[in-house]
């Protein structure tokens, strides 16, 4: 392959969830939907086929046709997470989100996903790499640093060809909030959006993603539309 690098194509990393989302609407709207292609990497999450469903649905909705869906078989063996280890329980979301890593961290899951997005990246020319990671309002997780990104982007630089590739975090120092505005805004398709670590059909309403997604929503004062098991999201919106 001999494409050269183009600085007004991107390459986003969207798993599914609303910030990835966000992030993917803000690429559509600075570069255009043909300049976008969105990446999708699986790897034996307990919702695997639900993020699946929602990579495609908002790709249609945002117009992003080019695409590609990756599975890591090596993270799913790896396990040591409850979001790949079915005999570790997703926990319910406590009142110390953020303070420790918790056991749904899954261990440098996003090396995994900004590599396979920098080598699509390369061959088919795009500049930048867009992912959604969130530093605040989150879980704690260590690959959602921004000294993280910025090593990486040193890795690019030293191992890339032309070494021009860059990953770009917009919505790092954003609150959960701040997201779902801005997304409010761009018009971004939180419908579509799938967040939930354990359910499949509904929302659980009670794990550390869906609680940090419904205080999001309540704090800008508009509904989450994506159903939720009825009981747990009243609950989770007084946590
Ligand atoms: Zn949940």
């Amino acid at each position: 392959m001999n494409n050269n690098i183009e600085p007004n194509r991107s390459v986003v990393v969207l798993s599914g969830g609303m910030d990835s989302c966000v992030c993917a609407a803000l690429a559509v709207r600075d570069f255009g939907a043909g300049n976008v292609a969105a990446l999708h990497v699986s790897y034996g999450q307990r919702t695997e086929a639900r993020e699946q469903q929602a990579f495609r649905e908002i790709c249609e909705r945002l117009g992003i046709k080019q695409r590609l869906t990756v599975r890591n078989q090596a993270l799913g063996q790896i396990g040591g997470s409850a979001l790949t280890d079915s005999r570790v329980a997703v926990p319910e979301a406590g009142t110390e989100i953020g303070q420790q890593i918790p056991i749904t961290y899954v261990p440098f899951r996003n090396a995994h996903f900004l590599s396979v997005a920098v080598s699509w990246a390369e061959v088919i020319g795009a500049e930048k790499i867009y992912i959604g990671a969130v530093e605040q309002d989150s879980s704690g997780y260590p690959d959602c640093r921004p000294e993280y990104y910025e090593a990486f982007n040193s890795v690019i630089r030293a191992g890339t060809k032309e070494g021009k590739i860059r990953i770009v975090t917009p919505l790092i120092a954003m609150r959960k909030a701040e997201i779902v505005s801005l997304g409010l805004r761009l018009g971004a398709p939180f419908e579509l959006t799938w967040s939930c670590y354990s359910g499949l059909n509904r929302a659980c309403g009670v794990c550390e993603s869906c609680v940090l997604r419904l205080r999001a929503f309540e704090a800008v004062g508009v509904p989450d539309p994506i159903p939720y098991e009825a009981a747990n999201s009243r609950e989770a919106n007084r946590k």
